[in-house]
C-alpha cells in the first residue's frame, strides 16, 4: 500500500479537498502534517514582524481545528515547528513516503520552498505532487494559458463567467487511514517557539475572527442563512462599521479553512430557495476579484513584490522616510479618517475594503512613501492575509499594478465625507473626538475656542496634520 505525506499549508480544511480525495482514490496510508514556518514569524527589515499577532492566533485556532476535524474521522495532524524544507523530507523518508502532495502555491517564497523540498525528495525517489486548490475557477479550465491573461479584471471576468464552468466541490471525507505506529504527532507552538507575543483584539473589534474550518463554516451558515446579510451586501460593502456590511469571509479563505467553491455553491443554494438579486452576485463577484489576483501573480510572479510592480514603469520616485511611515503606520496623521482606520487595523487586525484603499492611497499618493512598506505593514497585520490578495491590491492603488485607470486618485477627505458622513466611525476609533461635532470632523481646522468646546487640544490628545487637508477641498 502507497504512503503518501499530506502537507496542509494554505488549505487547513476537509471539505473540498483534493490532496485528501486522491489519497482515498489510491487507497493510500496517509500522514497529515502542519509546518509552523519560524521564519514566517521573524522581524521585518522595518521593525515589525512578518506576521504578528492576530494572524497567528488565528492560525494556531486553525491548525488545532483541523487535527480535531481529522481525529474524528479516524486520522490525525503532526504538528512540526522549525523548517519545512528540512521536517518534510525527512519525515518522508522516515516513513518512507512514496510521494509528498500538497496544494499550488503562486509565489516566490512559497514556490522556492516547494522547490527545494522537492529536490531533496527527488533524490530519494520520492515525489512531490501539487495540487490547484484555491480558487473558484480552477486555472487549467481558463480558456488560455496563463501568459495571456488580460491584464484588465473586467475582460477576465467576462471571459470566465461565459466561458468556464466552475468544478464541483469535492465530497468531504468520511475516513481516513493514517500510517502506522506514529506516536508522537507534536503539539501548537508556544508564544515562544515563534517569538511573538499573542495579544487580544479589541473588544470593539468588528467580528470575532475564529480561527478553522468549523468556525468558517459556521460563519458562513449565519451571514447566509440565519441573519441574510447577503441580501444587502451590494448596498452595504462600502461600509465601515458593524459585523455585518461585508462577509468577512477573508480570514477563512486566505488559510483555506473555507473553499471558495463552497461559498459559491452555498451562494447558488440561497438563491434558488430564498432571493436571487444583485447584491447575492456581487459576493460571487468579489470571489473573481480573489482569483483574478491569484492569476495575475501566477502571470507576473515576482514583479507583484518589485517596486516597478508588473508595468514595470521606470521608477517612480518613492520616500523612504521611517518617521513619516511611523506616523501612517500608528494611526499618527492627523487626518481622522486615516488614523480610524489605522488604529482599527492595529487593534484588531481587519479593516474594512473602503479603509485599505484609502489608507494605501494615502500612503503612497499623499505621502509619496514605499509602497511596498504599506504592503509589508499589512502584510503583519491584517488577520486575513493573502499574498496575492494584499500584493495585488497594493500594486493597483500605487499605479504599478493592473489598473486601467492610469491616474486614480483618492481625495480622502471626499472619501471620509462619503463613507463616514457623520463622523461616526472615527469616533469609534478615535474617542478623543467623540466631542467634536460631525461638521468639523474630517477636516479638523479648529481655533482655540472650537478645540475648547469640543474638548479636545490639537497637538496634545491628536496630532496636527502632517499633511496640509486644504489641499482635498481645491
Ligand atoms: C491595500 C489592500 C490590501 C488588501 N489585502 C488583502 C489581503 O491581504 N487579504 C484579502 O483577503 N483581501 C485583501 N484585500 C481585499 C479586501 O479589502 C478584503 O478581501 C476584504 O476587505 C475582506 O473583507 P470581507 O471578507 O468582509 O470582504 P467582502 O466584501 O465580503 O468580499 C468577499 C470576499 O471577496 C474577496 N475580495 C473582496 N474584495 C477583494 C479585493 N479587492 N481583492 C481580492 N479579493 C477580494 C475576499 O476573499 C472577500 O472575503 C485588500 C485590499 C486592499 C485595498
Amino acid at each position: 500500500m502507497s504512503k503518501i505525506i499530506v502537507w496542509f499549508r494554505n488549505d487547513l480544511r476537509l471539505h473540498d479537498n483534493e490532496l485528501l480525495q486522491k489519497c482515498i482514490d489510491k487507497n493510500a496510508e496517509i500522514l497529515p502534517i502542519f509546518c509552523f514556518d519560524t521564519k514566517q514569524f521573524q522581524n521585518t527589515f522595518l521593525d515589525f514582524p512578518k506576521t504578528d499577532s492576530f494572524r497567528t492566533r488565528f492560525l494556531i485556532e486553525s491548525v488545532q481545528n483541523l487535527k480535531e476535524n481529522l481525529q474524528k474521522i479516524g486520522a490525525n495532524l503532526m504538528i512540526c515547528v522549525g523548517d519545512p524544507a528540512v521536517i518534510i523530507p525527512e519525515l518522508a523518508i522516515k516513513h518512507q513516503a512514496k510521494s509528498v502532495f500538497v496544494s499550488a502555491e503562486v509565489t516566490k517564497e512559497e514556490i522556492t520552498l516547494e522547490n527545494t523540498i522537492e529536490q531533496k525528495l527527488a533524490q530519494n525517489k520520492i515525489e512531490m505532487e501539487r495540487f490547484w486548490q484555491s480558487t473558484l475557477y480552477h486555472i487549467q479550465d481558463l480558456p488560455y494559458p496563463i501568459k495571456n491573461l488580460p491584464d484588465i479584471f473586467t475582460q477576465f471576468r467576462k471571459g470566465v463567467e461565459s466561458l468556464v464552468k466552475i468544478r464541483k466541490t469535492i465530497s468531504t471525507p468520511t475516513k481516513l487511514k493514517l500510517i502506522a505506529h506514529i506516536h508522537d504527532w507534536g503539539k501548537l507552538p508556544s508564544e515562544q517557539d515563534l517569538c511573538i507575543k499573542i495579544k487580544e483584539s479589541d473588544e470593539k473589534k468588528a467580528i470575532h475572527f475564529e480561527g478553522g474550518e468549523t468556525a468558517g463554516k459556521k460563519h458562513l451558515q449565519q451571514y447566509l442563512w440565519e441573519n441574510n446579510h447577503i441580501v444587502h451586501y451590494k448596498e452595504t460593502r462600502n461600509e465601515l462599521l458593524g459585523d455585518s456590511y461585508s462577509s468577512k469571509l477573508s480570514a477563512w479563505l486566505a488559510l483555506g479553512c473555507l473553499s471558495p467553491r463552497y461559498i459559491y455553491e452555498e451562494v447558488k443554494k440561497y438563491e434558488t430557495e430564498k432571493i436571487k438579486n444583485d447584491s447575492t452576485y456581487w459576493l460571487i463577484f468579489e470571489l473573481i476579484w480573489r482569483d483574478y489576483f491569484r492569476m495575475v501573480a501566477k502571470k507576473y510572479g515576482n514583479k507583484i513584490f518589485q517596486l516597478e510592480g508588473i508595468k514595470s514603469k521606470e521608477k517612480l520616485q518613492w520616500i523612504e522616510n521611517k518617521a513619516l511611515f511611523e506616523q501612517w503606520k500608528n494611526g499618527n496623521t492627523g487626518i481622522p479618517f486615516i488614523d480610524a482606520n489605522m488604529r482599527e487595523l492595529n487593534q484588531t487586525g481587519f479593516m474594512s475594503n473602503r479603509g485599505r484603499q484609502n489608507v494605501a492611497s494615502f500612503l503612497t499618493k499623499d505621502l509619496k512613501i514605499n509602497w511596498t512598506w504599506g504592503a509589508m505593514y499589512l502584510e503583519s497585520l491584517l488577520i486575513d492575509y493573502d499574498v496575492c490578495s494584499n500584493w495585488g491590491n497594493w500594486t493597483y492603488i500605487a499605479g504599478v499594478g493592473n489598473d486601467p485607470r492610469e491616474d486614480r486618485y483618492f481625495n480622502i477627505l471626499t472619501q471620509a465625507k462619503r463613507y463616514d458622513e457623520k463622523g461616526k466611525y472615527i469616533k469609534y476609533w478615535l474617542p478623543e473626538l467623540e466631542n467634536v461635532n460631525e461638521k468639523a470632523i474630517h477636516l479638523l481646522k479648529l481655533d482655540r475656542n472650537q478645540q475648547k468646546e469640543f474638548k479636545v487640544n490639537i497637538g496634545v490628545d491628536y496630532p496636527n496634520p502632517m499633511i496640509n487637508p486644504e489641499k482635498w477641498t481645491k
